[in-house]
């Protein structure tokens, strides 16, 4: 018998696991079933590497201790909610990986009540015939961008394919070269208009776009795309047409436009503290379009939905159309963007929403919250780390603004580099998880986005951080 063979011959039975008395607990009653499969897959994934490499013999028992711990961490696993929370200290505000935008805590608690009792959804409470609770929220969209309408969908990936799909109606769809983007890792400009049953007609160069492109290219029953370059900037000897004369070109043609906006600003660039240029969304609506898109969890600050704004014929179209029902949002997205959209109409000032309030951070406030947090971080930090706070930039994330950096503060904490490694690990592996960036001086924490209360948070979790390394460090030397 091959060597081999005698090793795979050591493998446990499924039975076998399936006996032992430290899995009684997750294999009783209806939980059998899967945790079943998933002791039938680890002893599979046992014998595979079993075949893999080429070491000594096995030793069965050994192998069954390993297929019960196995299987007890993956069923552990997936008796957790299948995310952990994390404390954002990258200072990226709008961060893809983490979640994008915070919802403001009313928002939230909407969300929550529409998702665990009854609600008129669906009904008008005074007739107590069907009604549609989205078409306020819609409303707020309106009112608050300065659109005769709005439809609520999915995303603005989904914004965008439905606007474009119902507007071209199969006719070719005309767009600069500049703009045939990638957004995240599966949003592409021309995948997403071939999905519309269109055909795409590029027009101009990457780098220069100029109204007579357009001209050229328009023939009857096309539509004109414009897209905003939300993550990436073209300089140098560029030339783009503006929104406000693809509008004039488009309106003397008769040919729809229609403009993905991307993040959505609702509020003036300033007043969050970045450089002026980005159009606010009711410009964008105002310059003519015949119908504009943006996301909700980007600059807008809320949860992820698609806002289609503009004429009012083409949204009630939209409203139809068949492939709507594909797109559109759940109630408790609904209750939560409501909350949100609130917010801008209370608001005298900037809205009372997390995002927003990150973005416009004051760097006097960044700077007294650094240093609290350094003196706070410094008084558990172990001898040979240093401790410091440095002036730095934070970014807006999320696809926006792909170039403004926000003046921040820093807390830069230095220690020796397989420490900072260790450390950095570590701090994801808790719960909550913590998130900071790691380079050349060190690791970094900007306190633009993170709560106040989640300061203290953040200074256990990398007491606990160091605790483990230092165990780690006495098991190493001791060896
Ligand atoms: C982010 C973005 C999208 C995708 O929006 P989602 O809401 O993530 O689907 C589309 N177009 C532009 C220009 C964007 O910036």
């Amino acid at each position: 018998m091959s060597d081999l063979q005698s090793r795979l011959r050591e493998i446990p039975q499924v039975s076998a696991v399936l006996e032992d008395a430290r899995l009684a607990d997750l294999l009783a009653g209806r939980r059998r079933g899967w945790a079943g499969r998933i002791v039938q897959d680890e002893v599979d994934r046992l014998r595979s590497r079993l075949r893999e490499d080429a070491g000594g013999p096995a030793d069965r028992a050994a192998l069954h201790e390993q297929l019960v711990a196995a299987v007890r961490e993956r069923c552990g696993r997936l008796l957790r909610p299948a995310w952990t929370r994390v404390l954002n200290a990258t200072g990226v505000v709008i961060h893809t990986n983490l979640g994008r935008a915070n919802l403001p805590a009313g928002a939230a608690d909407a969300a929550r009540t529409v998702a665990t009792r009854y609600s008129d959804l669906e009904m008008d409470l005074v007739s107590g015939q069907r009604g549609h609770r989205g078409r306020l929220v819609e409303q707020k969209a309106a009112l608050l961008a300065g659109a005769a309408d709005a439809l609520v969908v999915n995303n603005n990936a989904a914004a965008l394919w439905l606007a474009v799909r119902y507007l071209a109606k199969g006719g070719p769809v005309v767009l600069s070269r500049g703009e045939v983007v990638a957004i995240g890792g599966s949003f592409r400009l021309h995948e997403i208009i071939a999905e519309t049953g269109s055909a795409l007609i590029e027009v101009g160069t990457t780098n220069r776009t100029t109204l007579a492109d357009y001209e050229r290219a328009l023939v009857p029953g096309a539509v004109v795309l414009k897209v905003h370059r939300s993550n990436f900037a073209l300089e140098g000897f560029t030339a783009e047409t503006s929104l406000a004369d693809l509008a004039a070109l488009c309106a003397r043609t008769g040919c729809p436009l229609v403009y993905d906006a991307g993040s959505g600003l609702l509020v003036s660039p300033t007043d969050l503290r970045l450089p002026a240029g980005e159009s606010l969304l009711a410009e964008d609506v105002a310059t003519g379009c015949d119908l504009v898109t943006c996301s909700g969890d980007k600059l807008l600050g809320g949860c992820q939905a698609g806002l289609i704004l503009g004429r009012a014929d083409h949204v009630a179209g939209l409203r139809e159309h068949p492939l709507r029902r594909a797109v559109r949002v759940d109630k408790m997205t609904l209750a939560a963007l409501d909350g949100v959209l609130t917010a801008y109409l209370e608001a005298t000032g900037l809205p009372a929403l997390p995002a927003l309030a990150a973005l416009a951070a004051d760097p006097a406030v960044l700077q007294e919250r650094a240093e609290r947090l350094a003196v706070a971080l410094a008084a558990n930090a172990p001898q040979e780390w240093l401790v410091s706070v440095v002036a730095d930039v934070s970014s807006v994330g999320g696809g926006s603004y792909a170039t403004a950096g926000m003046e921040t503060r820093l807390v830069v904490l230095d220690g020796p580099r397989a420490g900072l490694e260790a450390c950095h690990q570590h701090l994801r592996r808790q719960d909550p998880a913590v998130v900071v960036r790691l380079n050349q001086s060190g690791l970094a924490v900007d306190p633009r986005t993170l709560a106040a209360d989640e300061e203290t948070l953040l200074v256990d979790a990398f007491v606990c951080a160091w605790s483990a390394a230092a165990t780690k460090a006495k098991v190493v030397t001791r060896g």
